[in-house]
Order: structure tokens, then C-alpha cells, then sequence
């Protein structure tokens, strides 16, 4: 029988720490990035391609499978992990962020949310409960509570409220996940509270008091607030976090706030930014993000990002890549997905390795990046 997930911290640099998560599935290695599997697919990257860009982990979303193709034909086809034929650790979300940036009707009271299919535009209910048995007939490694997700603006009582309410459907959740005895499967709480920092803090302590946790997530960030609110809720929240916990900042993978969030103490990270900005054309470099549609690439012979060691970089030219976006060619968007995975996986170990080398190499390094992707930086 395999345990669930355990943390170690194995230096630390200020509040910057490197450190292993080990899982039924194998270790992951923070701070680390995680490609996000929405459908049970890092669009257009295949699992072995994923371990080639260095993906230890990879998220999947129990709402999108729960509707389509549905959780119980997954664990009859043998689960998430034999579904998409990735044996590596796996996160689940639960479905709260979905439900609740759900264009149309939508009810949500304390039994759990009644909303709209985006499949078929069917009434739906999501409870606490459901969330948890959704998880665990898909057996990921790590589920995710169900949580009431708020606007980035939203004001204090509607933030009271949905705080409120998550630490309610956390204590049910956690008992349906006991009940079904999912001993490999591990859950994680989530934070809330809007960007005031007396809810985030009674938020996080609530949670505590609900434990023992294997791990905490802090969400709700990223979602139209002002950069320096989120900054400022992760700072709060870093002084009083258990530092035996890894945290995971969810839905948070640009570059810069990769490099800031571990900063302040966080340790994973999930986006779809890499594979969404990969489709459209744009890339990521070390000096900013470029669009390669652009026809100033047209007669470019370089690499797409002369330090980057993926299969993109080192084959193709960005006047061939240029040529492939306008042409319409589904190389294209699959080569962009590519280097942008490995872009932010090289970032986050990066990152770990100037921790490791203690001192102020993390702070320089830090400070060296920040300098060179401002500089020339388009977003
Ligand atoms: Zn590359």
C-alpha cells in the first residue's frame, strides 16, 4: 500500500523554499510548475513529452471529467492515471473554480451549487460531498475541497459569506473523503477570503483547527484583483503558515508572479497560460513574452528563445514558426505549447537550484531575472 503525500523543506532561502512532495506517484521536486490536464490532456503535449520537458506532476479537473466523459467510465477504463497514461502524480481540482466562472444561471446556497452545464445546458447540482466522490472514483493523488469562489473585487460580506460557506463544505468534505477511505488520496483545504487580510487569516486558521493537512492551497487569487493585493495576501498569509505544509497558489503561472509568489513561500503553481498563450502565438522568453505571428520574425533564422534547451528552440526558427502560425499548421501551436511548458518547468528549477545554493543567491537571481525580463518586456 502506498502512503499519501508527505512534504520535506530541504533549504530555504528567506521565505523562498526548495523541497520534495512525495506522492503515490512518485516525487515532486518545489518550487514546481503544473501543467495543467483540464480534459485529461496537457493540450497537444503527450505524456511522454511532458517527462521530457520535466513535468513531475500534472493537474486534472474533476468537472470537466465528471460531465464528459464522466468519472465512473474513467475508473472503469482504470482510472485517471491508466486514462491518460501518465503514472506521475496527478492534482485534482474539485470544481469550485468552474462552477463559479460559469457564464448563466447559477444558485448557490449551503447544501452546495445548483448551475448550468456547459456541456449541455442541463441544471446541475454540486455539492461538498459529490466533489469529493468525484475525486476519489478518478483517484488522483491529491483532491482539492470544494470551495465558494468569489470575484476579485467582491466586497466584505459577500467575502465573509463565501468564507463562511468554504469552511462549512471543507468539514464536509473532508468527513465524505474519510468515510470513503481513499488511503492513497490525499486532501487539500483552500483559503479564502477575498483580498482582506483579517478574512484570509481567519480563514487559514479555521482550516488549521479542521486538520491534520498533508498540504493547503491558497485560492481566489488571480482572479481581477490588483497585482499588489494578491502580493500583499500571500505575504499575510507566508507569516502564519505551517511551514511543514507545501503551498499551492492556484491558477497562478505568469512568469513574474511565478518568480514573486516564491518569493513569499509558495510552492506550486498550475496555469494554462503556457498551452492557452502557446495556441494563439505567443511565446515566452527570458526578456518578456513576443507574439510570433509578428512579421518582424518573418526572416528570422534564430531560436524561438536561444536559451531555452526544448525541442522547439533547438530545431526550428522562429521565421519556420512564424510561418507555420500564419499558414494556420497545427505544428505551430503544438511547438509554442512546448517550449512554454518547459519555459516555466526551467523557471521553477531555476529557481529551486538558486535556493539550494543559499546565501543571497536567490535574492540575486531574483533580482537578475526581474532586470532582464523587464527590460525588453512586452507583457
Ligand atoms: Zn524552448
Amino acid at each position: 500500500m502506498s502512503s499519501p503525500p508527505t512534504f520535506r523543506v530541504t533549504a530555504a532561502d528567506g521565505a523562498a523554499r526548495a523541497g520534495v512532495l512525495m506522492t503515490p506517484h512518485g516525487e515532486v521536486l518545489t518550487p514546481a510548475f503544473m501543467p495543467v490536464g483540464t480534459k485529461a490532456t496537457v493540450k497537444s503535449v503527450d505524456p511522454q513529452e511532458l517527462r521530457g520537458l520535466g513535468a513531475d506532476i500534472v493537474l486534472g479537473n474533476s468537472y470537466h471529467l465528471h460531465f464528459r466523459p464522466g468519472a465512473e467510465l474513467i475508473a472503469e477504463l482504470g482510472g485517471l492515471h491508466r486514462f491518460m497514461a501518465w503514472d506521475g502524480p496527478i492534482l485534482t481540482d474539485s470544481g469550485g473554480f468552474q462552477v463559479f466562472s460559469l457564464e448563466g444561471f447559477r444558485k448557490v446556497d449551503d447544501g452546495g451549487v445548483e448551475f448550468q452545464s456547459h456541456v449541455d445546458g442541463g441544471r446541475r447540482k454540486l455539492t461538498p460531498e459529490r466533489a469529493i466522490e468525484i475525486q476519489a472514483t478518478l483517484g488522483s493523488d491529491i483532491a482539492m475541497a470544494f470551495d465558494h469562489v468569489i470575484p476579485g473585487g467582491a466586497d466584505e460580506a459577500t467575502a465573509r459569506d463565501a468564507l463562511d460557506r468554504t469552511l462549512q463544505w471543507l468539514a464536509r468534505c473532508k468527513q465524505r473523503h474519510e468515510q470513503l477511505q481513499t488511503s492513497e488520496q490525499t486532501l487539500w483545504p483552500i483559503i479564502q477570503g477575498g483580498t482582506l487580510p483579517a478574512l484570509r487569516t481567519e480563514s487559514l486558521d479555521r482550516i488549521m483547527e479542521l486538520g491534520p493537512w498533508t498540504g493547503i492551497a491558497i485560492g481566489g487569487l488571480s482572479v481581477g484583483e490588483p497585482k499588489d493585493k494578491m502580493y500583499q495576501t500571500i505575504d499575510v498569509l507566508e507569516a502564519r503558515l505551517p511551514p511543514t505544509l507545501p503551498r499551492y497558489l492556484m491558477g497562478v503561472g505568469f512568469p513574474a508572479d511565478l518568480v514573486a509568489a516564491v518569493e513569499r513561500g509558495i510552492d506550486l503553481f498550475d496555469c494554462v497560460a503556457p498551452t492557452r498563450g502557446g495556441r494563439n502565438g505567443s511565446a515566452f522568453t527570458p526578456e518578456g513574452t513576443l507574439n510570433i505571428r509578428n512579421a518582424a520574425y518573418r526572416t528570422d533564422d534564430g531560436a524561438l528563445d536561444p536559451s531555452c534547451d526544448c525541442e522547439t528552440c533547438t530545431t526550428y526558427s522562429r521565421g519556420y514558426l512564424r510561418h507555420l502560425f500564419v499558414a494556420g499548421e497545427l505544428l505551430g501551436l503544438r511547438l509554442l505549447s512546448l517550449h512554454n511548458v518547459r519555459y516555466l518547468i526551467r523557471l521553477a528549477a531555476e529557481r529551486r537550484a538558486a535556493i539550494q545554493r543559499g546565501g543571497d543567491a536567490f535574492a540575486t537571481w531574483a533580482e537578475d531575472w526581474r532586470r532582464r525580463y523587464q527590460h525588453t518586456g512586452v507583457a
